[in-house]
């Protein structure tokens, strides 16, 4: 592997949940950030902490527009991630992915300099091969509700790979399976923010559909830390690589486990299952392990603890419907 000098890392997307925890460790290793952000999704409560920091900048910026400013990385991490908020406008969100990735790209390619692409397992879609390995193609309904995110993100894929083709862009794509941890948006949707909120607050828990449905979850430490990895590794490895954690529970026992950590007596509601959810999810991090000498280190039992707390103080000092952002 390449060392890792100091260097003027651009992160878009870096005011969000796993951005905000990037550009922390960026900093952390002694690097300058560009941090840009639209703010959709992410919060300045996310960086707040970091606006001290001389090494920290914060640009506030659509990566569906050109952008031009001086790097030596990219890390492209915007895109809303939750399918409730990509799903509230999937023109933008696809503009996002594939406007934004052209972008991103064409500042890369002026600059000469390396990018990384935080793609996603949706790639696969609702997968026939079980568990994915980065040669399958997937099964993605390209009408669907869901499409907005995962075809934006399967075509950023393909820009990546164009562009390394074309001009000899030195790229790295990363397919991120479901990540969670501190600074996920109180509101933000996803399962396991979602079930930690309801049980602090006594709501019942949403399971769409029987809960037999499944997931991986990889804590937010351990992507950050292969992400870093990936994007030392020599010029050769371009992705995709599998990022996440192949422990693999149904939404029902996730539900159950909140609860036992909570203590919570919330009740458990039934909702229907959306259309396209993927039924089965769970990452062969077999490359990764051989690419980056990886593997997640925090499990479930570990990492959901640190998760609540983290809810648990925010919404003692904030309270739920006072915490700016998405709704
Ligand atoms: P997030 O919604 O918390 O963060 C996304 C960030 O991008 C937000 O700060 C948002 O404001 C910003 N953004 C959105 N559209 C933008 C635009 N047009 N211009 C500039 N900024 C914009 O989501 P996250 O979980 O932190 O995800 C980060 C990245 O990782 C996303 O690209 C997502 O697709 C990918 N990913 C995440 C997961 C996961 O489980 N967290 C899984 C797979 C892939
Ligand atoms: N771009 C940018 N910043 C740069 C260079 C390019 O935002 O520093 C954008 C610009 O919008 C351009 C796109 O990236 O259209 C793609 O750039 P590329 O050089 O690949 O293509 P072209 O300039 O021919 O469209
Ligand atoms: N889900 C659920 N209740 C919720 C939110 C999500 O049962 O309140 C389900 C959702 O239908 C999916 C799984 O949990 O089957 C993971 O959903 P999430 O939105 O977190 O991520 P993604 O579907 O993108 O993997």
């Amino acid at each position: 592997m390449d060392d890792y000098r100091t260097k003027r890392v651009l992160v878009t997307g870096g005011a969000g949940f796993v951005g905000s925890h990037l550009c922390d460790r960026l900093i952390r290793d002694g690097h300058e950030v560009i941090c840009v952000d639209n703010f959709f999704t992410g919060t300045r409560a996310n960086i707040a902490h970091l606006r001290d920091e001389y090494r920290f900048e914060v640009l506030r910026h659509d990566v569906t527009h050109p952008l031009y400013i001086e790097a030596d990385e990219i890390m492209n991490l915007a895109c809303p991630a939750s399918p409730i908020h990509y799903q509230t406008d999937p023109v933008q969100t696809t503009k996002t992915s594939v406007h934004g990735a052209i972008n991103v790209l064409g500042l890369a390619k002026r600059l000469g300099i390396k990018i990384f692409q935080a793609s996603t397992s949706e790639v696969y879609g609702d997968p026939q091969v079980h568990p994915q390995t980065e040669d399958y193609w997937g099964h993605v309904n390209p009408v669907g509700i869901r499409s907005c995110y995962d075809e934006g993100k399967r075509c950023a894929e393909t820009l990546f790979f164009d562009y390394h083709r074309q001009v000899g862009l030195r790229i790295k794509v990363a397919r991120i399976f479901n990540t969670y941890g501190p600074r996920m948006h109180p509101n933000d949707g996803r399962v396991v923010s979602n079930f930690i909120v309801q049980a602090l607050t006594g709501e019942p828990l949403t399971i769409h559909g029987d809960g037999s449905q499944t997931r991986s979850f990889c804590y937010v430490d351990d992507l950050v830390e292969a992400m870093v990895r990936m994007m030392a590794t020599p010029d050769s490895v371009t992705g995709p690589i599998n990022l996440g954690n192949p422990g693999e529970f149904t939404i029902a026992e996730l539900a159950e486990r909140v609860l036992a950590l909570t203590g919570s007596k919330s009740e458990l509601r039934r909702l229907p299952r959306p259309s396209d959810d993927p039924g089965r999810r769970r990452p062969d991090i077999g490359l990764a392990k051989r690419t980056l000498g990886w593997e997640p280190r925090v499990s479930l039992a570990e990492g959901l603890p640190r998760t609540i707390e983290y809810f648990d103080d925010l919404l003692r000092r904030r309270g739920r419907a006072a915490v700016p952002g998405p709704a």
